[in-house]
C-alpha cells in the first residue's frame, strides 16, 4: 500500500467496532480480564494499550515502515521516554548541537543529574565524529531537519556510524513527517514524534509518537508505563482523525513553502532564505537524496529593521509558537523559541533579531504570497519615507 492509503486503512480493526466507520473513543479506564479480553492482559489506559492506542500504533508503524510505534502524551513525553529507556547513570549520549529547546533543556537540566553526561557534536561534520565518542557512549540524537535554520545534517552516514559503534540511533523527524523522511528505512533505530504538530495537525491537542525497532519501541512502552507520560483516548481519537489527511496537507504544506521561499528570495527586504528546497541552499544535495518533499518551515533573515514591522503587517500568519497546523504561523525565534538562550549563544545557532520562522498552513498559496509581498513592500516604503 502506498501512504496515503495506509493513513486511511492501516492498522484498522476487523471486524469494525459495531461496524463503525470510525473508531470511536474507548471512554474507559480499565477493561475486562476475563471473557474475551484474557488473552489480552491487562488493558489499563497508562499502559497504552487500549483500542484507541492500538489502532495509531499500528498506522504510525505502517506509515514509516517500522516495526512498531507507540503513542505519547506529548512530543516530549516521547523524547524523553526513548532516552531515559536507553541511558543509564554511566552512560553518555552524543547529541547535534542544534536541537529543539524543550530537548536541549532535558538534555542539559535533567540528564546530568542522572549521571547521564551529554556531549555536543556537528552532525553535519562526519569527520569530526570518531573522535567525540567516549567511553561510556550509548546513544546518538539528531533532528530530521533543525530548528530555525533548517539544514539537512549528513543522516544516512549518523545512522551507518551507530551500527558501527553499537549505538542507539534517535531521531526527531517531527518537522519532516513520515510523508518526506522515513528514519527506518535509512537505519535509525528510533523516529520521534510531536504529534502535536503535522501528525495531528489541527493545533488542538498535545500529542507523541516513538517509531521503530520492536524491541526499542517496547522499551519505551515500559518506561512510560512508569513516568505516565500516556495518551488519553479523546486524544488518541483527534489524532487518528487528524492524520488520515497527512498526506494531502503535507503535500500542499511542501509546494506552498517551496513557492514563498522562492518568492522571499528574490524580495529586496529579505536577505538570506533557510529552505533546503531551494536549489542554492546548503545542504540541498543531501536534502534532494534524503527527502521525498522539502517540508512545512521557513525560515529568513530579513534586512535589519523589517523583521518587526512585517510580523505586524501580515494578516494571514497568526503570530504564535508552535507548527504543522492547518493555519500558517510567523515567529521571530531571537524573540519566542530562543528567548531565554544569551545574545552569544542565539548567535551561535544562527538565531539573530532579524529572522523571522515561518510554518505554512494550508491556505491558498497564491493568497499567502499576496500577503507578504504586500506586507514587504509596506515595510520597505516605510523605511524609504523614514530615510
Ligand atoms: C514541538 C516539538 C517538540 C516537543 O513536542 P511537544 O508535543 O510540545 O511536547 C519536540 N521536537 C520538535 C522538533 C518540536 O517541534
Amino acid at each position: 500500500m502506498k501512504i496515503d492509503t495506509k493513513l486511511i486503512h492501516a492498522g484498522e480493526p476487523q471486524p469494525r467496532y459495531e461496524g463503525a466507520v470510525n473508531v470511536p473513543i474507548f471512554q474507559s479506564a480499565m477493561y475486562e480480564t476475563g471473557g474475551e479480553w484474557a488473552d489480552k492482559g491487562v488493558r489499563y489506559i497508562r499502559y497504552n494499550n487500549t483500542p484507541n492506542h492500538d489502532v495509531l500504533h499500528a498506522k504510525l508503524a505502517a506509515l514509516e515502515n517500522a516495526e512498531a510505534a507507540l503513542v505519547t502524551g506529548s512530543g516530549m513525553a516521547a523524547i524523553s521516554g526513548a532516552l531515559l529507556a536507553h541511558l543509564s547513570p554511566g552512560d553518555r549520549l552524543l547529541a547535534h548541537w542544534s536541537l529543539y529547546g524543550g530537548t536541549h533543556l532535558f538534555l542539559t537540566e535533567e540528564l546530568p543529574r542522572l549521571g547521564i553526561e551529554v556531549d555536543f557534536f556537528d552532525a553535519a561534520a562526519p569527520e569530526t565524529w570518531e573522535e567525540t565518542m567516549r567511553e561510556g557512549t550509548r546513544v546518538v540524537y539528531v533532528e530530521t531537519i533543525t530548528n530555525p535554520l533548517m539544514e539537512v545534517v549528513a543522516l544516512e552516514e549518523i545512522a551507518a556510524f551507530a551500527r558501527r559503534h553499537g549505538l542507539v540511533s534517535l531521531i526527531d523527524n517531527t518537522f519532516a513527517t513520515p510523508l518526506n523522511f522515513r528514519p527506518a528505512e535509512w537505519g535509525f533505530d528510533l523516529s520521534l514524534h510531536s504529534a502535536t504538530k503535522y501528525l495531528n495537525g489541527h493545533s488542538d491537542i498535545v500529542a507523541g509518537a516513538v517509531i521503530g525497532q520492536a524491541e526499542a519501541v517496547d522499551r519505551v512502552k515500559r518506561q512510560l508505563k512508569h513516568l505516565g507520560g500516556t495518551l488519553d483516548p479523546h486524544a488518541c481519537f483527534l489524532l487518528h482523525r487528524g492524520l488520515k489527511t497527512l498526506a494531502v496537507r503535507v503535500r500542499h504544506q511542501n509546494a506552498s513553502a517551496l513557492a514563498l521561499a522562492q518568492f522571499l528570495e528574490e524580495h529586496e527586504s529579505v536577505a538570506q532564505v533557510n529552505y533546503p528546497g531551494l536549489p542554492g541552499a546548503p545542504d540541498h544535495a543531501r536534502a534532494r537524496h534524503l527527502l521525498d518533499g522539502f517540508g512545512g518551515m521557513i525560515s529568513f533573515e530579513a534586512r535589519p529593521g523589517v523583521a518587526a514591522p512585517l510580523l505586524e503587517a501580515l494578516t494571514m500568519p497568526i503570530i504564535a509558537p508552535s507548527l504543522g497546523g492547518v493555519e500558517s504561523l510567523a515567529i521571530r525565534p531571537a524573540f519566542t523559541s530562543h528567548a531565554g538562550l544569551s545574545a552569544q549563544e542565539r548567535l551561535k545557532l544562527g538565531v539573530t533579531d532579524d529572522l523571522v520562522r515561518l510554518s505554512i498552513g494550508l491556505e491558498d498559496t497564491d493568497d499567502l504570497i499576496a500577503d507578504f509581498a504586500r506586507a514587504l513592500d509596506a515595510c520597505l516604503m516605510e523605511k524609504q519615507t523614514m530615510a
